[in-house]
């Protein structure tokens, strides 16, 4: 086969094997078959030694043409598959942006933490300092400093968590009490915020745990007027909305003389009864009177010289009364579903 024929085969191969090629990786084996170190065009550049003399350049000449097609139509071929392919890459690649997204839910504080601060906020806007008592506290503080006779029913075993027999869980945030008058001496006017716990059947209404502020204030001049009106503008600056009506009904509590139970108007059913006040049109809110004087003593403070009144209101009930909600235990079950609406 003279040389012209080689060159003429050597072509037609090349096209014809490049017209079968169906992607990148097919045309990069053609070139290395080729034009690779062992490849066809490269086996006939090196057999062109045998050549006489005067055929060397003519022939080299046309074999080098040959090779220069080649290596152009190869990378032609190559740049057109990989456009292709990368063509074919960005669209499977392709996000498509209209696809809705995954929530992701923020967290926000507890619905009854948000309310104690709330309040917490307007009672030291009335002039309240801000005390907190040990959630886990002595018979002394909880009890006996509050004049409870050692038979009183609240410091049986069946309402109060005992831990041994002179330590207990406070069944009131009222243990702060006789603690901040044994520090300071009057006037003293403070609330104490926090946690309170009872060992009681839980239901709708009643719960182990539970939030409460006592607040309480001891001068010279201290009056029931004074606390009705204290409560009063308190329960309306929480209830800003609300046609406010509230009541107070004479009760007992061994820390106060005279005590009462404070009422707000329900205004989820707008007082004609529902689930929350009991069908009654009134939802207890708080237990509150003047400060006993066997409790100023227990603090060091003579109750011929001073009065003070005290309050303690607890946190669930006033959220139950905002929000309309009629099952205490929701508070606490940490259902998502129920926590992201506030
Ligand atoms: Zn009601």
């Amino acid at each position: 086969m003279d040389i012209e024929e080689k060159i003429r085969t050597l072509q037609e191969k090349v096209e014809s094997e490049l017209g079968s090629c169906s992607d990148a990786k097919g045309v990069e084996e053609l070139t290395v078959r080729f034009l690779g170190k062992k490849g066809e065009v490269t086996s006939l550049l090196h057999s062109l030694k045998d050549l006489p003399k005067e055929q060397k350049p003519l022939v080299g000449k046309r074999v080098n043409e040959l090779k220069g097609k080649i290596q152009e139509k190869l990378e032609a071929a190559l740049a057109q598959f990989a456009q292709k392919e990368l063509a074919a890459r960005l669209a499977s690649e392709q996000v498509d942006i209209s696809l809705p997204g995954k929530r992701r839910f923020r967290g926000n504080r507890h619905v009854v933490l948000d309310l104690l601060q709330e309040a917490i906020d307007i009672l030291v806007g009335m002039g309240f300092s801000v005390q907190y008592g040990p959630d886990i506290e002595s018979d002394y503080y909880n009890f006996e400093a509050l004049n409870f006779a050692p038979d009183h029913p609240a410091r049986d075993m069946h309402d109060t968590f005992y831990l041994n027999t002179e330590t207990l869980l406070r069944t009131h945030t009222s243990n702060t009490q006789v603690r901040v008058m044994e520090a300071c001496p009057p006037p003293i006017r403070v609330i104490a915020p926090g946690k309170c716990f009872r060992n009681e059947d839980v239901s709708a209404r009643s719960h182990v745990l539970f939030h409460q502020i006592e607040g309480f204030y001891i001068d010279r001049e201290v009056t029931l007027a004074d606390l009705l009106h204290t409560l009063k503008s308190f329960f309306s600056k929480l209830f800003p909305n609300q046609e406010l009506k509230i009541r107070s009904r004479p009760s007992y509590f061994p820390f106060v003389e005279p005590g009462m139970e404070v009422d707000i108007c329900c205004f989820v059913c707008g007082a004609k009864g529902c689930p929350i006040c009991k069908h009654t049109g009134w939802l207890e809110v708080a237990g509150a009177g003047m400060i006993h004087p066997e409790v100023l003593k227990s603090g060091g403070i003579d109750p011929e010289e001073y009065l003070g009144y005290a309050w303690g209101f607890g946190i669930e009930r006033l959220a139950m009364l905002r929000y309309g909600i009629d099952d205490i235990r929701l508070f606490l079950e940490n259902d998502a579903r129920f926590l992201q609406q506030f």
